[in-house]
């Protein structure tokens, strides 16, 4: 039996909406599918969205509002994809990271405080696999020393932390609608601006510099060119694509989460009997079904159990690489050890998990999983 690892959601109206853009002739940014999906998002969420090329594009927007200057400090998690720092390190900042909680990737809010000093500007939080990271401690801690707080979001689509959705809570937050996420349209993102104070400048960075969308409001009688920017928008195109799937958001998800549940009801034995880790969700979070995973004993047992479910036909993979000991980065941490990132860098590995997914698929991966272990113990 092949199981994939991720097949994105594919509904008809996408060709159809798409189609209409293009007979539309208006197929650049901020047109009419562009506007609905707006709309979608404002309908659930009290803040400005901003549909992007990507994620990363939507984090470079929120480093420039956040007017990130040389010598100022980032604090971000090491257990995390490249897009989290880029952005901040493009406006000259210097990368601080932090480490992940012993029972998940999510950063450790006990570990802040030490990392902050007078040069310190931001908190980039990531929020793993949809589940939120302790958000009241953390705000409580920025509001004390005076920084911004900005959420990687890019797998959040749908996700709380309590009531409020992620995205929403620091003062501008970032989805991700690349191909493997919840949502999808390709590549694309949104910006979430909460920051009323960055409203108007979002929108101008966001139309390459210009106030172009205010003009096309009729709030300027002539546009031009009035502050930095770049090329952020998405083009109609993916966001009619984006509108096919925003339209089954919650069909999409009720069949991530069934899934997510079964294998979680299903896998609870190898916590206790193997020593396996398995996704832990706090009270306050209410998470979006984006990733199912395990961490296990240590690297070697992960190659051995990848190796094992590859064999059987199951796409399977592990996940990052801590930012803190990557090529690149190596020789410029100045932090301590990172122990958690380590281990999950290490040890942690991601189950089949999309919309397609049958109940008899979910069978034959616990049941080769199961039979790893029964095998290595030679029972
Ligand atoms: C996917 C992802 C990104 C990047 O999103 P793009 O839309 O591909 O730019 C950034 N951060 C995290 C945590 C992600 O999972």
């Amino acid at each position: 039996m092949n199981v994939r690892f991720n097949i994105p959601f594919k509904h008809e109206d996408a060709l159809k909406n798409m189609a209409a853009s293009i007979e539309l002739g208006k197929t650049s940014g901020n047109h009419g599918f562009s506007k609905a999906c707006h709309r979608f998002f404002k309908e659930s969420i009290q803040s400005k969205p901003l549909l992007t090329t990507s994620c990363t594009d939507a984090l470079e927007m929120a480093a420039i509002l956040a007017d990130i200057q040389i010598g100022d400090e980032v604090i971000m998690p090491s257990y995390t994809f490249v897009s989290t720092a880029n952005p901040f390190l493009l406006r000259g900042a210097t990368l601080r990271f932090v480490d992940s909680k012993a029972d998940h990737p999510n950063m450790d809010e006990a570990l802040l405080a030490q990392l902050i000093n007078e040069r310190t500007k931001a908190i980039v939080v990531v929020h793993y696999g949809g589940v939120s990271c302790q958000m009241d401690t953390i705000m409580a801690l920025a509001a004390k020393h005076d920084l911004l707080v900005i959420e990687d979001a890019a797998q959040c689509i749908n996700a709380k932390y309590n009531n409020q959705p992620l995205g929403s809570i620091g003062q501008a937050g970032a989805y991700s609608f690349h191909e493997s996420k919840n949502i999808s349209c390709g590549e694309g993102g949104l910006l979430l601006v909460n920051h009323k104070e960055w409203e108007k400048r979002a929108e101008i960075l966001w139309e390459k510099g210009t106030d172009r969308a205010a003009f096309w409001r009729g709030e300027v009688d002539k546009y031009g060119w009035v502050d930095v920017g770049s090329s952020f928008l998405m083009s109609d195109i993916l966001a009619a694509y984006l509108l096919s799937q925003l339209k089954h958001l919650q069909q999409i998800q009720q069949r991530r989460m069934d899934a997510w549940n079964y294998y979680d009801a299903k896998l609870q034995t190898l916590a206790t009997k193997h020593d396996v880790l398995l996704p832990i969700i706090p009270s306050y979070a209410k998470h979006n079904a984006h990733i199912f995973y395990l961490v296990v004993k240590d690297k070697d047992q992960r190659v051995s159990l990848l190796n094992y479910l590859q064999k059987a036909g199951i796409e399977s993979y592990f996940h990052y690489q801590s930012l803190h000991n990557s090529q690149y980065f190596e020789d410029k941490h100045e932090g301590g050890k990172l122990p958690n990132a380590g281990r999950f860098a290490d040890c942690l590995l991601r189950l089949p998990l999309h919309y397609y997914l049958t109940q008899a698929q979910q069978d034959f991966v616990i049941n080769e999983i199961f039979s790893f272990y029964k095998n290595m113990l030679g029972e």
